[in-house]
């Protein structure tokens, strides 16, 4: 049965809903690449959103599944580069709420995992989410890796994700979104990091990423 997940960032003052979430209605996956770093350092939440092999964990769904009720106002937007994903935190207390492709006609948002609320119950995001179905750019990750780490993005995935947003469109999960206007235009003006911003960042990030990506 599908359920609505709240959404609500570590402070409380951007709240929302996730609707009709089920395991089946998106995918749960850890991405390790070196932008999901990069961008952890530089809203400051490292800490918190990287898991011990540089990974965050997301929940790809429809825009238009996604709703902001509270503190809209909080939301900000960085790219890690002029082409780079629009990817959205809120002001108040940095939390990451939203992955978002550089264009709201690619009708995808990854929301990471500290934005999502299930409640006090342990098991309670695998119950809700299903289990996480990849964990990809392992290339990227620090550290002895889970069985199983794609070094890349499998196929699959990106199947996976191509799905959810033919699903969104036959079901018209598109729009309304709090990240996009009607024109498809970003809610606010995304800061783009300059590339002195992003070389700190990236500095700081997990070192087999770093090595493999000065390696390219
Ligand atoms: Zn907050
Ligand atoms: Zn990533």
């Amino acid at each position: 049965m599908p359920i609505e997940v709240r959404l609500r960032c570590t402070c409380g003052k951007v709240r929302g809903v996730a609707r009709a979430v089920s395991p089946n209605s998106g995918v749960r996956a850890v991405c390790m690449c070196i932008d999901c770093q990069t961008y952890a350092h530089a809203i400051g939440r490292s800490s918190d959103v990287l898991d011990k092999n540089g990974g965050t964990e997301v929940f790809q769904l429809a825009l238009g599944q996604v709703e902001i009720q509270e503190g809209t106002e909080q939301l900000r937007c960085l790219r890690l580069g002029p082409k780079g994903a629009m990817r959205w935190y809120t002001e108040c207390c940095k939390t990451p709420a939203g992955n978002c492709a550089s264009s709201a006609r690619i009708a995808v948002v990854g929301i990471p995992h500290l934005f999502m609320d299930h409640g006090p119950d342990a098991g309670a995001r695998d119950r809700d989410l299903g289990p996480v179905l990849g964990r990809v750019q392992g290339q990227y990750g620090p550290g002895q890796l889970p069985p199983g780490t794609h070094p890349k993005f499998p196929l699959s995935m990106v199947l996976r994700a191509m799905r959810i947003v033919a699903r969104a469109h036959l079901l018209g999960l598109v729009k309304p979104s709090p990240f996009f206007d009607e024109r498809g235009q970003p809610a606010v003006t995304p800061r783009v990091l300059s590339k002195e911003e992003r070389a700190r960042f990236r500095e700081m990030c997990g070192s087999a990423g770093l090595t493999r990506d000065q390696a390219r």
